[in-house]
């Protein structure tokens, strides 16, 4: 669904005019220029495959359906990148909005973060302790502040006064017990790279970070360029060890060797996923990008693999763990 609004509403907004609106309030464009359209969704790395259930998959597979087939539409890519994030923040099964790890002091700071790559336009929050939907959040600072980050308490209110949901109680709403080493499913951070019809590009990662952190403590997934990036030619998400991501600005940099070395963007993936976080940082890492030639890369170390699905506007719907 595009910003609430069913995919049949959508086709005959679409059919009836050109441009016109599609948003809640914002002017979207309606995309039909080229054909090629791409939807990629990561739920997280996982370091064991017992710890990732059919729920997390369904979910992925319902929510690349839905993405490219409002995609297919003309949906603008960042609207279908912020649908899909939205709809996982919801679910519970992620660490991204209701499902988020609980801190040490026991409660959630959620972090998210979002980039349009043909504007530059970025917004992001960071440990925010009441909003429903951090990618939401994110896209409000984008989109109706003259700033590209809030954090904090302070910030929550700001952005809450601007039409953020707010949880009234969110020690309840929160699912309560997540622990890293317990039997039950790990969840994992969340994130969407979408090419649209307009050939515009869009990218938007949320998380609850992870579990053990202190509070206050912020990582990579609302930082612009070590998380989310994406430019008129890439669209970039983040999972793993936030503060290595932090240090080594890890998708800007893959996009940045891609686009000046000319480095394919799976090799440039590679390499500073697999060279640098995995056997010089020995942490966790792995990245979900596509480019706007239709790439789909994939690339990951010291981790079994990162929930995700694809489709792009020809095949199937593509789910699994599995790493290139
Ligand atoms: N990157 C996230 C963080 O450090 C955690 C994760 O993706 O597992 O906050």
């Amino acid at each position: 669904m595009i910003r609430g609004k069913s995919l049949s509403a959508v086709t005959v907004i679409a059919l009836l005019c050109g441009v016109c609106a599609v948003g809640d309030s914002q002017e979207s464009e309606v995309c039909d220029s080229q054909d090629r359209h791409i939807i990629l969704v990561h739920g997280g790395i996982t370091t064991s495959m017992e710890r990732v259930n059919d729920a997390q998959m369904n979910l992925i597979r319902t929510v690349v359906t839905e993405a490219r087939a409002d995609l297919a539409a003309g949906a603008a890519a960042l609207d279908v990148v912020v649908d899909a994030i939205a709809v996982m923040e919801d679910s519970g099964l992620y660490d991204a909005g209701k499902g988020s790890y609980l801190n040490t002091a026991g409660y959630t700071e959620t972090d998210a973060s979002l980039m349009e790559g043909h504007t530059g336009k970025t917004g992001a929050v960071a440990a925010m302790q009441r909003l429903k939907n951090p990618i939401k959040a994110a896209r409000i600072v984008m989109e109706d502040t003259r700033h590209v980050f809030f954090a904090g308490p302070t910030g929550e209110e700001v952005l809450i006064g601007l039409g953020a949901e707010k949880l009234d109680d969110p020690a309840s709403y929160f699912v309560p017990i997540r622990t890293a080493d317990s039997t039950g499913s790990e969840t994992g951070t969340v994130g969407a790279v979408a090419l649209d019809r307009c050939g515009h590009l869009a990218a938007g990662t949320s998380t609850g970070g992870y579990f053990g952190k202190m509070p206050g403590r912020v990582g990579d997934s609302p930082i612009i360029g070590a998380s989310t990036f994406a430019n008129d030619r890439y669209a970039l998400s983040s999972s793993g060890r936030g503060e290595n991501f932090i240090q080594r600005s890890v998708t800007i940099d893959i996009a940045m060797r891609s686009m000046y070395r000319g480095t394919a963007l799976q090799d440039a993936a590679d390499y500073v996923i697999h060279r640098l976080i995995g056997d010089i940082d020995q942490v966790t890492g792995a990245i979900i990008a596509i480019s706007k030639d239709g790439e789909i890369v994939l690339s990951g170390t010291n981790v079994i693999g990162i929930r995700h699905g694809y489709a792009s506007e020809s095949g199937g719907v593509t789910i699994g763990l599995e790493l290139p």
